[in-house]
């Protein structure tokens, strides 16, 4: 069974159940526990998980009035546990600050608050419930993401998610298509084409393990951590 590591946050049960669910074992990693590269020689895919704002300096900005830091050196930790996991393509799959995480890890920058920085943004901020739907995404055509969730879409690209966040990619890092936008271009999915499997979803897909609508996502990374395990 593939070895999942997912960096710690205050709520791991959905990420956890989801990892379980698509066929995976999950476990905890974080800051002050096993160093990235013995991490790496022994699990098989890597989840980054929500959570506080990326420090702004690590992209060359000030911090925004609402800069919120995440818990003292995830940070760190996560950055070199992305940068390892894309140099080495072991599968990946980045969530809500995960997702920001890795795009910063990699070079690229941030919106570091979407109602004060986005003219005419919708709400990206629907804290409860967890699993309500918040706003539609544009899934790009040919991508990757466009191919897990295609049972999931109407129209063949247009796919409803939850929210919450009050950040954004800004630019893409190089490497990195951007693959969903919301209706206000906000930018809410990212992957490195040819990887073995390397995507960010700005939604919470983990929130959804009752009723499955993204369990496809799940299984798409717990298999590619099995193929690789291989
Ligand atoms: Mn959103």
């Amino acid at each position: 069974m593939a070895l999942i590591a997912i960096a710690q946050n205050r709520r791991m049960s959905d990420y956890m159940e989801s990892v379980r669910r698509a066929g995976g074992e999950p476990i905890e990693v974080a800051a002050g526990g096993e160093a990235p590269e013995h991490l790496l020689a022994r699990v098989d895919g890597i989840m980054l998980t929500g959570g506080g704002d990326v420090d702004p300096s690590l992209y060359g900005e000030a911090p925004h009035a609402t800069f919120q830091a995440a818990e003292a050196d995830r940070d760190q930790f996560e950055i070199a546990l992305a940068r390892a996991a894309i140099a080495a393509d072991i599968p990946f799959l980045a969530i809500c600050r995960g997702m920001q995480l890795v795009n910063v890890a990699m070079g690229g920058t941030l919106i570091q608050d979407i109602p004060s920085q986005v003219p005419g943004a919708l709400g990206h901020s629907v804290p409860e419930p967890r699993s309500h739907v918040a706003h539609e995404v544009w899934v790009a055509k040919g991508s990757r993401l466009s191919t897990l969730l295609a049972d999931h879409m109407e129209d063949g690209e247009t796919c409803h998610v939850n929210s919450r966040h009050h950040q954004s990619v800004a630019t893409a890092a190089p490497g990195f298509d951007v693959t969903a936008t919301s209706p206000d271009g906000v930018i809410e999915a990212m992957e490195i084409p040819g990887a073995a499997f390397c995507i960010g979803v700005q939604w919470h897909p983990e929130n959804f393990w009752r009723t499955g609508e993204f369990r496809s996502l799940f299984e798409g990374f717990v298999q590619a951590a099995n193929a690789r395990k291989r």
